[in-house]
C-alpha cells in the first residue's frame, strides 16, 4: 500500500523543548540536488535551533564546495566512524533524493538498524518504504524544491533566508536542468522567483556550478565527444563508454563526468543517450532518454539501477567490454519504443 505524506506530524518533535539529534542523509555521489536539499534541511534546522549533521556516503564534486555550510558536511568515506556513532545516537534522520536504502552504501545498514525516526523526502518514483515519516511526490521537481514546501508548511517561511535560499535554487537549477526538464512546473518557477527574492544570485550560482571546471575536464569531454561518440542508428542511441585508462590520462575526479551524457540527447533524432565509466568499483551507467523510452525501467531492469522516467542510472560489477555487450543486447527488445514518432 502506497504510504501517505505524513510530515507534517515531525512539527511537534521539531518543535519540542528538548531538540532531536538530528541527521541528514543523501544518496552517493551527491549532486546539486542532494547536497543543495540536504545544506538547505541543515541551515533550516539551524534557525529552529537543531543541530543536524550532514553524512554524505561518499564525497561529492568540487563544483558544490561553494555552498555555504559545505565545510561541516560528514564524508562517511573518509570519516566512517564519526559516521556510525551520529547515526546510532541519532533521533531522526532525514532522507533526502533517493528511494532505496541501497542509494546510500554502508551507510544504509547503519540507518536501517537505527532506532531513529526516519523523514524520507524525496521525488523519485516507487520509494522502497524504509521510513517513519514521508514528503514524497514525483510532481516536484527537485528535492530542493520539497525542502521549500516543508518550510511552507510548517509555517517557517520567515526563516528562508539567503544561505537557504541559494543552496535550494542550485538543487533546482541542476535537476531541471536549468528550468528545461518537464517537471519544471508553473509551481517550480514560483519557488525559484521566492528564493531570488530572499537572497540566491541566480548568475552566481549558475557560474559556480557550470563554469568551473578544470581544463582537463574540458578536454576530456571534447575527447569524449569527438573520439569515444558512437551512434547506434538503428536504435537512434548515442553511447559513449570511457575505461579507466582514459579517466587517469584526463585525471578525472567526482563530478568531472557529470552533463557528458547529456551531449549525445542534444544530437537531433536521438532517443537515447547512455555512458557507460569504468569506476574502480563498479561500471557505472548513466541514462538520458526522450519521449517514450523508459530509461528508469530499462536501467532497472538490466542494470540494478533506476531514477525517472528520461534520466536514469545503473550499475554493474561486469568487465567494461562486458557491460557494453549487455547494453547493446538489451537494447534490441526496445526497438519499437526508440524509433522517431513520425
Ligand atoms: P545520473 O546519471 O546523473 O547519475 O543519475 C540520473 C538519475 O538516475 C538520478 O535521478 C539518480 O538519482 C538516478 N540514479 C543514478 N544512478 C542510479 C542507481 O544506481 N540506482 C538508482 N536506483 N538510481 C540511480
Ligand atoms: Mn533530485
Amino acid at each position: 500500500m502506497k504510504k501517505l505524506n505524513n510530515i507534517s506530524q515531525i512539527k511537534p518533535l521539531l518543535e519540542a523543548s528538548v531538540k532531536p539529534r538530528v541527521v541528514i542523509t543523501t544518496h552517493h555521489k551527491p549532486d546539486a540536488d542532494a547536497l543543495g536539499s540536504s545544506l538547505g534541511l541543515w541551515h533550516y534546522l539551524n534557525k529552529l535551533g537543531i543541530t543536524s549533521t550532514i553524512v554524505t556516503p561518499t564525497d561529492y564534486g568540487d563544483f558544490l564546495k561553494w555552498m555555504p555550510g559545505e565545510l561541516e558536511v560528514v564524508n562517511f568515506e573518509e570519516f566512517e566512524q564519526k559516521g556510525t556513532d551520529l547515526v546510532a545516537e541519532a533521533d531522526l534522520i532525514f532522507c533526502l533524493d533517493f528511494n532505496a536504502l541501497k542509494r546510500i552504501n554502508n551507510l544504509g545498514l547503519l540507518v536501517a538498524k537505527s532506532d531513529a525516526k526516519k523523514v524520507l523526502i524525496d521525488h523519485h518514483l516507487e520509494p522502497e518504504g524504509f521510513e517513519d515519516y514521508r514528503l514524497w511526490t514525483t510532481k516536484a521537481s527537485s528535492t530542493s524544491e520539497l525542502i521549500f514546501w516543508l518550510m511552507e508548511l510548517m509555517g517557517h517561511m520567515d526563516h528562508l533566508d539567503e544561505d537557504i535560499s541559494s543552496c535550494l535554487y542550485a538543487g533546482i537549477m541542476t535537476d531541471t536542468a536549468s528550468f528545461k526538464h518537464p517537471s519544471t512546473t508553473p509551481t517550480t518557477h514560483r519557488v525559484a522567483a521566492m528564493l531570488l527574492e530572499r537572497g540566491a544570485k541566480s548568475n552566481r550560482i549558475f557560474e559556480a556550478v557550470y563554469d568551473n571546471y578544470s581544463e582537463s575536464r574540458t578536454r576530456f569531454i571534447g575527447y569524449c565527444l569527438s573520439q569515444k561518440l558512437q551512434i547506434l542508428k538503428e536504435y537512434n542511441t548515442a553511447l559513449i563508454v570511457v575505461n579507466a585508462e582514459e579517466l587517469k590520462q584526463f585525471q578525472i575526479i567526482t563530478g568531472d563526468s557529470e552533463g557528458l551524457v547529456n551531449y549525445g540527447l542534444s544530437i537531433s533524432g536521438m532517443q537515447l543517450s547512455v555512458l557507460i565509466i569504468d569506476r574502480t568499483v563498479a561500471r557505472k551507467m548513466s541514462f538520458r532518454s526522450r519521449d517514450q523510452f523508459p530509461a528508469n525501467e530499462f536501467a532497472r531492469k538490466h542494470f540494478n539501477g533506476g531514477g525517472h522516467f528520461n534520466a536514469a542510472g545503473g550499475e554493474s560489477s561486469d568487465p567494461l567490454e562486458m557491460v557494453e555487450w549487455k547494453f547493446k543486447e538489451a537494447l534490441k527488445d526496445y526497438k519499437n519504443l526508440l524509433q522517431l514518432k513520425p
